[in-house]
């Protein structure tokens, strides 16, 4: 099977064979020929299986295809394809992505997100847009301010639906679904299918496709996964080891909290290791920074909390390192879906301590597989240390400080943008245990 049998345009093989894919990954053999025929589309995929190229492809060749539209009063066509991502960083990842295989057509993309200057954006909206990638609160942001308009929005993604929805973005997206014709494909991607998913398709598709391509924590051969065991207060210790012992560079490094992120880029500092956080708290400009110089080699780690990592295209990670466990074990499979890409092996190692082990054996029903435990010499666990309840961040350090366990919800969308898009939440981040102790996931009204 080729690019050229699906029926895609020269113009678009052109650009994904300049990009080096000599042919379609799974999901794109199954989505690309539905998408084509205008069908909607109900995708199980995560980053990793090639799932941009899977809806964004034929939604290049169906605008390219039909140019014949009506211009807006501005003068330019109107925006005829909206995608709507969870964070910044998988929206300007898929805008890139929308660029480089739409390189050779006539038509315009731009991406929207908060924690950046609304000016810019809006001066871009005056001009031809014809493929917006947005998160849903600036778009919203825009919508009040009556800057865009979607009333002529032929394509609908929802890229990372399940994530959008985890994330309380429920409500804004029912908002943005209301502004849209009638009349449109919609395709839904999302990497775990949960009730509300369910529920949201329903609302949503026509007569979808359901297209689920095998899920990279089962079958992905190439990551060696592993369970390190040790104690509480030796983690660090241990982290600093393996990756100085190693000499480990690109090492992904998931905190449970964004107090945790920050505290251990520093302590890794001390032990002359260079890392840097990338969380919710953070700058755009800092996330941005941090992201760059990952991906370039030039930062050895990168320490993250779930949502800020969700959706970044990192390729050929050599090493993931869970240095706390998820509370929520499908985030176990969307860490180690980071690494092994591309026929590159990849590494994902837990650093488990007494207080996790109750996590590890959710991880483990969920992938149904007993991941290989091993102790480091020199690291071997104190029997007497008895589990404690996982707070809401680890503690702080004496003088250290606190971690809040609480936000106010926001209440206009301009005031909710003003935050990092990954700071809207209380999902991943923010919980405090395993059990029924934890915060909601929020809502936001
Ligand atoms: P995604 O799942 O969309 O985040 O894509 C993951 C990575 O796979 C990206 O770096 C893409 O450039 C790459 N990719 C997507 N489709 C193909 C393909 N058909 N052949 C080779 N690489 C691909």
């Amino acid at each position: 099977m080729s690019f050229s049998n699906l029926g895609l345009s020269p113009e678009i093989i052109r650009a994904v064979s300049e990009l080096g894919y000599d042919k379609p990954t799974p999901i794109q053999m199954q989505a690309i020929p539905v998408a084509l025929a205008g069908g909607d589309i109900m995708a199980g995929a995560q980053t990793g299986t090639g799932k941009t190229a899977s809806f964004t492809l034929p939604l290049l060749q169906r605008l390219s295809s039909d140019q014949n539209v009506k211009n807006n009063a501005n003068g330019f066509p109107p925006i005829r394809a909206l995608i709507l991502t969870p964070t910044r960083e998988l929206a300007a990842q898929v805008q890139e992505s929308v660029r480089d295989y739409g390189k050779y057509l006539n038509l315009n993309s731009m991406v929207m997100f908060g924690g950046v200057s609304i000016g810019p954006q809006k001066q871009k909206l005056r001009h031809r847009v014809d493929i917006l990638v947005a998160t849903p609160g600036r778009l919203l942001d825009h919508v009040q301010q009556g800057t865009v308009n979607l009333s002529r929005v032929e394509v609908l993604v929802l890229d990372e639906a399940d994530r959008m929805l985890d994330m309380g973005f429920i409500n804004d997206i029912r908002r943005v679904l209301s502004l849209l014709p009638k009349q449109r494909q919609n395709l839904l991607f999302f990497a775990t299918f949960s009730d509300k998913v369910k529920t949201l398709a329903a609302g949503l598709l026509n007569n979808p496709t359901m297209i689920e391509v095998a899920r990279r924590n089962v079958t992905a051969a190439k990551i060696v996964q592993k369970v390190y065991h040790v104690d509480r207060e030796r983690k660090r210790q241990l982290l600093a080891h393996l990756i100085q012992a190693n000499k480990w560079y690109q090492v992904l490094v998931f905190s449970r909290t964004k107090y945790g992120a920050d505290r251990l880029v520093k302590q890794l500092g001390e032990d002359r290791i260079q890392a840097l956080a990338i969380h919710g708290n953070k700058s755009q400009g800092a996330r941005t920074h941090a992201l760059a110089k990952f991906k370039d080699g030039t930062l050895q780690v990168l320490v993250a909390t779930d949502i800020a990592a969700r959706g970044l295209d990192i390729s050929e990670l050599p090493h993931v390192i869970n240095y706390d466990l998820p509370n929520v074990p499908e985030d176990y499979v969307h860490r180690i879906g980071r690494t092994g890409r591309a026929g590159a092996e990849g590494q994902a190692i837990s650093l488990v301590c007494v207080d996790e082990h109750h996590l590890l054996a959710d991880i483990e029903k969920l992938i149904e597989q007993r991941l290989p435990k091993e102790f480091i010499p020199g690291f071997a666990v104190n029997p007497e240390i008895k589990a404690e309840p996982i707070p809401n961040g680890r503690k702080a350090p004496s003088g250290g400080g606190g971690h809040k366990t609480r936000r106010s919800a926001p209440k206009s969308a301009s005031q909710r943008s003003a935050k990092p898009a990954s700071s809207r939440t209380a999902a991943g981040e923010k919980k405090s245990g395993p059990s029924s102790s934890a915060p909601r996931r929020s809502k936001r009204k």
